[in-house]
């Protein structure tokens, strides 16, 4: 069976996430979207939230499945006897930091752990969560960048409501 694993902070998830799940998921016999407990940052959403949300966005993805981790990447992925990593790629910034990413991991892997690179669809070329999250806190329309029961979640935050 063809497995992979698609890595990311997804605070929160975006089109362009989405956009990456559903391609990769035609790829692959099963995918696992996994959301990184990283305790350095300062998330707008708890892991349990983010990971809600990517369940509810990939209900209909039968071959999907939503998990989280946290320490180093390739352990979780040893755990999960998976050897191919999913990253999207928008910009040439992506692409160095990424490099560098993927080349530990099979490093550190010795080989185990390989990343493949989708590069993003154009009309979400310009997305990011946190770009999602700035135009959000100043009240402007995100509409277009997440669905839109996302959206309601990120107004509510700002609002203070949560
Ligand atoms: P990070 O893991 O660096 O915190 P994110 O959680 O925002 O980043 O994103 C996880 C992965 O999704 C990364 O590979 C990132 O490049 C990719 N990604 C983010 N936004 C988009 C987009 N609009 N189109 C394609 N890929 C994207």
């Amino acid at each position: 069976m063809k497995k992979a694993v698609y890595p990311g902070s997804f605070d929160p998830m975006t089109y362009g996430h989405l956009d990456v799940i559903k391609r990769a998921a035609e790829m692959f016999d099963s995918l696992t979207v996994a959301v990184l407990n990283n305790k350095t940052k300062h998330p707008l959403f708890s892991v349990d939230e983010r990971v809600k949300i990517l369940e509810e966005a990939c209900r209909d993805l039968g071959n999907v499945k939503i998990d989280s981790f946290s320490g180093l990447l390739i352990d979780y992925c040893r755990s999960q006897d998976v050897r191919i990593v999913i990253r999207g790629l928008r910009a040439i910034t992506d692409f160095e930091y990424e490099l560098q990413v993927a080349q530990t991991n099979r490093i550190l892997s010795h080989d185990g752990v390989d990343t493949l690179f989708l590069t993003t669809s154009l009309e979400y070329a310009y997305l990011s969560s946190s770009s999602v999250k700035e135009i959000a806190s100043f009240g402007g329309d995100i509409s277009q960048c997440v669905p839109d029961f996302v959206a309601d979640m990120i107004c509510a935050k700002y609002k203070g409501e949560e």
